[in-house]
C-alpha cells in the first residue's frame, strides 16, 4: 500500500481507494467457506464488487484500465486477450499492454528504466496479491504470516473453520483449505508424510451449524386448476417478512401472512423451507421458483458486495451491516438488481 501511495504521488495521478468490509468477508467465510483454488469468492466480494461499486460513482459513463498481466502467468491468462471485459465491473474495459511479456522482459524493463518497484519483491516475494491468497504456495504464507493484524484474524478464522467441520490437523499444518478437492500431487506429498489416507486428510467429520441456503425441485409434477404444480424444497427455513421487502422488485401482486408464508403471484413461499409454483407451462413454473430463489439468496445469503446496489438506478438498495436492504418505495420493479451475484453463484455451485 505504501509503494502505490508513493508511486502515484510520484507520478502526479489521483488515488481513489475503495475498501470491502473485512468483517463481511469473515462472515461470508462461515457461508461459503475459505476461498480456495478455482473457488475465489473473495475476487467477487471484496475487490471486484468494490470496484464496480465506486466506479458506478466516479466513471458512471464507464472506464478504461491498464493492467499488467501477462500471458505467461497462467493458462487462463495465456487465452485471454490484450482487451477484455470482466461482467463483475460492468462498465469497465481493461487494456493489457505487456500481455506478450514474460518476467524477465519486465524486470529488464525495470532496471533498464531504473523505476522503482514494490520492496516486497526484493523481500523474496515472487508475486504480491491479497494476504491470504489460495494461490499462495506454503512457502509464502509463511512469509506473510503475522504482517497485519487482519491476516492474524484471518488465519484465526481459517482454524476456527477446519475446527467446527471436524478438519483434520494436517488441514491446516499443509494449507489444504486452499483447495475444495485435494490434488492428487499434493496428496502424493502430504499422504506418505502424515501416513493419512486421502480420505482421512478430506472428510469433514462435523456439519455446518448453520446451512447454506440451496434449493431441490421436487420430482414430478401436479396437474392442477391453472395446468401444472410444482414443488421444491429449501435446505432451512426462511424469513418470509424480509421476503416481502424484496419481492417488490418482481413487480407482482403479493400477499404476506406474516411468519408464515408469502404469495408472489402463483407462487408461494413457506416460512419453514418450501416453495409451491403454478402455472400453465411447466418450464414458466419452474423458471418462477429460480426467480424467487434469487430475491431469497438477496434477503437471507447476501455478503453485502454491493454489485446490485451499484446498479439500482433509484437508490432503492443499501447495504446496512453487511446486508442489502432495500426500500421497497423507492422500487419501480426495473429488475436491474437481479444481476451476477456471488451469494448465489457460490450458492448454486
Ligand atoms: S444480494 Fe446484492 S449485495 Fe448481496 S451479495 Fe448479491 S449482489 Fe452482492
Ligand atoms: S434495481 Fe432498484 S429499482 Fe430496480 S428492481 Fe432492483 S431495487 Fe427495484
Amino acid at each position: 500500500m505504501d509503494f502505490v501511495k508513493s508511486y502515484v504521488e510520484r507520478s502526479g495521478m489521483e488515488l481513489h481507494v475503495t475498501e470491502a468490509s473485512f468483517e463481511s468477508f469473515l462472515k461470508n467465510m462461515e457461508v461459503f467457506g475459505p476461498p480456495a483454488e478455482g473457488y475465489r469468492w473473495c475476487c467477487k466480494t471484496n475487490k471486484l464488487s468494490a470496484i464496480a461499486a465506486m466506479e458506478s460513482e466516479i466513471f458512471p459513463d464507464g472506464s478504461l484500465q491498464f493492467i499488467g498481466q501477462r500471458r505467461y502467468e497462467s493458462t487462463m491468462r495465456m487465452h485471454a486477450g490484450r482487451v477484455t471485459s470482466n461482467p463483475w465491473v460492468p462498465k469497465q474495459v481493461s487494456g493489457a499492454p505487456i500481455q506478450e511479456w514474460n518476467a524477465l522482459h519486465v524486470w529488464l524493463y525495470i532496471l533498464m528504466r531504473k523505476e522503482p518497484f514494490n520492496p516486497k519483491y526484493a523481500e523474496g516475494m515472487p508475486r504480491i496479491g491479497c494476504m491470504l491468497c489460495p494461490f499462495m504456495p506454503i512457502s509464502e504464507i509463511e512469509m506473510n504470516k503475522h504482517s497485519s493484524e487482519n491476516f492474524d484474524r484471518w488465519y484465526q478464522a481459517i482454524e476456527d473453520y477446519g475446527r467446527s467441520r471436524g478438519m483434520p490437523e494436517e488441514w491446516m499444518k499443509y494449507h489444504l483449505w486452499r483447495f475444495r478437492e485435494l490434488p492428487n500431487w499434493l496428496y502424493a506429498e502430504i499422504g506418505p508424510l502424515c501416513g493419512k489416507s486421502y480420505e482421512e486428510l478430506t472428510k469433514r467429520t462435523l456439519p455446518p451449524a448453520r446451512q447454506p441456503l440451496k434449493v431441490k425441485f421436487q420430482e414430478g409434477f401436479s396437474p392442477c386448476v391453472l395446468g401444472y404444480s410444482v414443488e421444491a424444497g429449501l435446505s432451512r427455513p426462511v424469513d418470509v417478512n424480509r421476503l416481502h421487502g424484496f419481492s417488490k422488485i418482481l413487480g407482482q401482486e403479493t400477499t404476506l401472512e406474516k411468519d408464515s408464508h408469502i404469495s408472489i403471484g402463483d407462487l408461494t413461499v413457506y416460512a419453514e423451507g418450501a416453495i409451491i409454483s403454478k402455472g400453465g407451462d411447466l418450464k414458466d413454473v419452474k423458471r418462477a421458483i429460480r426467480t424467487v430463489f434469487e430475491l431469497l439468496i438477496k434477503s437471507e445469503e447476501c455478503s453485502g458486495c454491493r454489485q446490485c446496489a451499484a446498479r439500482c438506478p433509484t437508490g432503492a438498495l443499501t447495504i446496512v451491516e453487511g446486508k442489502v436492504e432495500i426500500d421497497p418505495h423507492k422500487c419501480i420493479s426495473c429488475r436491474k438488481c437481479m444481476c451476477i451475484c456471488p451469494s448465489l453463484k457460490y450458492s448454486t455451485e
